[in-house]
């Protein structure tokens, strides 16, 4: 099985392999916690959740980061106006968003660092481009002078020329994550401003010089170019050096970080370490509300988390919906309808694999294993063409409909059941709504007693006997029985 994802680097789905051997590294952009997470940028974190998950089933290792971004000039505009530090302020937001990656049945990432405890690998990196003429200071702040990187836009297949013709800085935006209108709950309008002392407008912020007031809340930290915060795009180029090294096997993010950000991350950290910065570059597409404008936190009228468990819609149709209607590359609305609907395929994925702990036949009745076996294999060749669940998804629910018949009639026997088992283990390990542990574990151990059915044939005893008390273990025993194999759990040996 060969595992494709789409590099917007090449623009090509190409094969992926880490660069170290079965052990993937992968940086992921993480929250802003200024306010709560809405539903576009979990569609983002699940994104993420699938890709790691699906690794995972292709037998890698998986090493995940994902930063927290609790410094920005939103969060320094809040935690002035409400009178607080920005370590208090961020605090209950940071706390949430990792409560909705939870609800939400994300696999947590290996490390989720935070922006304020990485500043001295932040000023390192700013030291580095510094002494290498890739960087400047103009009157206490630092910029990254594009001019330096000839490679720069490479990502976002920007021509050089086109870029320093069109690139938009609003006078009065901040250069920085997010725009200046209001935010939802009409917060007060932000109070600061960028200077502009840059030799070219698309030279972009590595360090921003404080002003008096930062300190009182906390947002201001010495370094050898003078007191400041660092610029958003550092913080990830300084914080996947930390804990991944110069190079990613997989960067990913949401399509709007693809430019300027992801640009800004590959030009300063490959002019600051001299290597490739990510071989694979994932984006995936926007949630657009119901009118179809992309959802956003600075736009106001977004959704979060809490606002849909409130409206009484179920997490695991929440999860099901963001991950599974639609690939992750195309933009998908929400409704109330979409997730009414995933409501509902849930609910069949649920009472199928209830069914199927039902006893069954012991004969089988026609083709069905075979015909499980093969959708089982078009699910897997469905995951590794670019993470196509929703492809997947479609061959699972046409055998449904079919094995319901069947299982109507009777006619499911034990091989078709343990096939139907491992394809409901199979789809579990990605979308992990269905009883994720049970199921998993059911097709585990209908493997392993297949294994030791398969030594017992073969006369080879002792690892028929090791199987059986691998699984004793593990607080499984067998039983044989007129209808052959049988498990059951006990308590652990
Ligand atoms: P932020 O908290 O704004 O830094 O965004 C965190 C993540 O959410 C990033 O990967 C963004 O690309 C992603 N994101 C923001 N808005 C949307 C949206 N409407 N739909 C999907 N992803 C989004
Ligand atoms: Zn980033």
């Amino acid at each position: 099985m060969t595992l494709r994802l789409h590099n917007t680097l090449t623009g090509t789905k190409d094969v992926f392999e880490p660069l170290d051997d079965s052990h993937v590294r992968m940086y992921t952009c993480g929250p802003t916690v200024w306010n709560f997470a809405h539903i576009g940028n979990l569609r983002a974190f699940l994104f993420y959740d699938l890709l790691r998950r699906h690794l995972q089933v292709a037998g890698f290792r998986v090493t995940h980061v994902m930063n927290i971004t609790d410094i920005d000039d939103r969060i320094l505009d809040q935690a002035m106006h409400a009178g607080t530090t920005i370590a208090e302020y961020t605090k209950p937001y940071a706390e949430a968003f990792l409560a909705d990656m939870k609800t939400l049945r994300a696999q947590p990432a290996e490390q989720y660092p935070r922006a304020t405890e990485h500043i001295e690998e932040m000023i390192r990196m700013i030291s580095t481009l510094l002494e290498r003429g890739n960087a400047y200071v103009a009157d206490g702040d630092v910029y990254f002078r594009i001019a330096s990187f000839p490679r720069y836009g490479e990502l976002s297949h920007l021509d050089r020329e086109g870029l320093r013709a069109g690139v938009r800085v609003a006078r009065g935006g901040r250069g920085q994550k997010g725009s200046a209108r209001p935010a939802h709950g009409g917060e007060a309008p932000p109070i600061r401003q960028d200077r502009y002392d840059k030799e070219s407008v698309s030279d972009f912020a590595l360090w921003k010089k404080s002003q008096p007031v930062d300190e009182e809340i906390g947002a201001a930290w010495d370094a050898p170019f003078g007191k400041g915060r660092p610029g958003w795009h550092i913080e990830c180029s300084a914080m996947s050096k930390r804990y991944l090294g110069d190079t990613l096997d997989i960067h990913a993010g949401g399509v709007d970080l693809m430019f300027p950000h992801h640009e800004n991350e590959i030009a300063q950290s490959e002019a600051a370490n001299h290597r490739q910065f990510s071989r694979f570059w994932l984006h995936s597409e926007h949630l657009a509300d119901a009118t179809g404008e992309k959802m956003s936190k600075s736009a106001g009228g977004f959704t979060t988390l809490r606002d849909l468990l409130a409206a009484g819609h179920d997490p695991i149709a929440i999860r099901f919906f963001l991950i599974a209607n639609a690939h992750y590359r195309s933009r998908v609305r929400l409704s109330d309808e979409a997730l009414h609907a995933a409501g509902e395929q849930v609910r069949r994925l649920q009472d199928f694999a209830r069914r199927l702990q039902q006893p069954v036949a012991p004969k089988d009745g026609g083709r069905l294993a075979e015909r499980v076996a093969e959708v089982r294999h078009a699910y897997r060749e469905a995951l590794d063409d670019d993470l196509n669940l929703p492809q997947g998804m479609g061959h699972v629910f046409d055998l449904l409909r079919e094995a319901n018949a069947a299982l109507d009639s009777g006619g499911v026997g034990e091989a078709a059941a343990r096939e139907l088992l491992l394809l409901m283990a199979d789809v579990d390990a990605h979308v992990d709504v269905v009883t994720a542990r049970d199921m998993a574990l059911a097709g585990e151990v209908e493997q392993l007693i297949a294994q030791r059915e398969a030594a017992r044939k073969a006369r080879d005893f002792a690892t028929a006997d090791r199987i059986r008390d691998e699984l004793r273990a593990r607080g499984i025993a067998l039983e044989d029985s007129k209808e052959g194999v049988r498990w059951r759990r006990i308590a652990k040996v």
